[in-house]
């Protein structure tokens, strides 16, 4: 079974294609500046055949699919000989509501209830319903699953993903924690649980999504039980350019002294502040760890903030789940910031941690990085959301 899987953004989509045979990648690529003018690279896998790297007319993201299609089909870039060979189509869809605690197959009422909760994600949710609606233009009835951003995270409890603001906020209005990059925590836990030999019904893991944003979450006997992004993935950490937590006191301070609507207000805490609005260098840990090098005080704080942070939610975790067996690093900072890692690790070493230094140090496939007999494990494990989007697809439509 050939399962298409599909990412899109408001102006952006990217696709993987994968055999579920063997899970092998068959081709990837990505569409940019969709409603623009348009450019698409892609990225046959297996074959030896050339990449394609063009602009390419794309004014809607029917063009843009199309365009992926006959790529995917053609006699110099395709890895299928035609449409017929793509057996489903897995679409990312950011925010499920309380709607969604599973993937779904998509039919009308899952396209109206994805329209019901665009208002929790105004600028996510529809750019995933047209990439659905132009893949239902160009592929006609081939059958399609929704997997959400939000579903893994569906299983805390009351307490954790409630807001102290009255209770009718939540009732009428939706207004609780949802959590983000759901996807990636239950890949990285169920592959945890994989190289500890274990049943994931048995283990305590906190699993930490750093990227450019950044999310943690704490999953016990495999369900997650708190994460830190809440209604909205401004919170929790802070990120490249997000804030995280913020007392909401400085918003009304802000916009009252300097005279700034909400949307200006909201627009500075997602794109001006985190690490960049701290470093004032940049939103790139590359960057950040060249600076503090240089001795640039900002860049420093600015990593000393995330690693802290990092930590502080992490020790909350052990407390929430009453013990931690191991906690995983994953994302482009998660994956790639050794530095980043050892920071935090070294705040938790009451849990029990012994950092195996060389390991960490390493870079590739999921590695161990705490020592043979520490009582809690340390993991980075690449995420593979696109994976877990085909396997759901596959499960559902096979
Ligand atoms: P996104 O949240 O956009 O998916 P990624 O998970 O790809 O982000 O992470 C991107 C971030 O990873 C970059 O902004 C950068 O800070 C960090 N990163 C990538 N490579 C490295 C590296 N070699 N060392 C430290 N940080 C890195």
């Amino acid at each position: 079974m050939k399962i298409l899987v599909i990412n899109a953004g408001s102006s952006s989509l990217k696709y993987q294609l994968i055999d579920m045979e063997n899970e092998t990648l068959l081709a990837k690529g990505l569409c940019e500046r969709i409603g623009i003018d348009g450019h698409l690279k892609h990225s046959p896998l297996v074959g030896g055949k050339p990449v394609f790297n063009e602009d390419l007319p794309m004014p809607t993201h029917a063009e843009a699919i199309a365009a992926v299609i006959d790529k995917l089909t053609s006699a110099e870039y395709g890895v299928v000989a035609s449409m017929k060979e793509i057996d489903a189509v897995g679409h990312r869809v950011v925010h499920g509501g309380e709607k969604f605690a599973c993937s779904v197959k998509i039919d009308d009422a899952v396209m109206a209830a994805l329209d019901e909760c665009t208002p929790f994600a105004p600028l996510h949710n529809p750019a995933n319903i047209t990439g659905i609606n132009a893949c239902k233009a160009v592929m006609g009835d081939v059958p399609m699953v929704a997997v959400f951003d939000t579903a893994f995270h569906q299983t805390m409890p009351s307490k954790a993903y409630m807001y102290a603001v009255p209770y009718e906020y939540y009732e009428n209005d939706g207004v609780r924690r949802y959590g983000f990059h759901g996807t990636s925590h239950r890949y990285v836990s169920s592959r945890c649980a994989e190289l500890m030999g274990k049943p994931i019904e048995e283990l305590k893991i906190i699993s930490c999504h750093l990227g450019n944003g950044s999310s943690l979450a704490a999953i016990k006997n495999g369900k997650c039980v708190d994460t830190s992004m809440g209604f909205t993935p401004l919170v929790g950490l802070p990120m490249g350019t997000r804030c995280g937590d913020l007392d909401p006191g400085v918003m009304q301070y802000l916009m009252a002294k300097y005279d700034m609507d909400i949307d200006k207000m909201l627009n500075i805490l997602n794109k001006k502040s985190g690490v960049q609005g701290i470093s004032g260098i940049s939103s790139d840990f590359r960057d950040l760890e060249k600076g503090a090098t240089e001795g640039n005080e900002r860049a420093k704080l600015a990593l000393e903030m995330f690693s802290y942070w990092v930590a502080k939610v992490a020790g909350s975790y052990a407390a929430a789940m009453n013990g931690v067996d191991a906690i995983i690093f994953t994302a482009g900072v998660g994956e790639n910031g050794p530095d980043t890692r050892k920071a935090v690790l070294d705040y938790l070493a009451f849990l029990g941690i012994e950092v195996d230094a060389a390991a960490n140090a390493k870079r590739g496939e999921d590695i161990m990085i705490s020592t043979a007999d520490s009582k809690v494990k340390a993991f980075v494990i690449p995420t593979n959301e696109e994976l877990v989007i085909a396997r759901d697809t596959a499960e559902i439509v096979g």
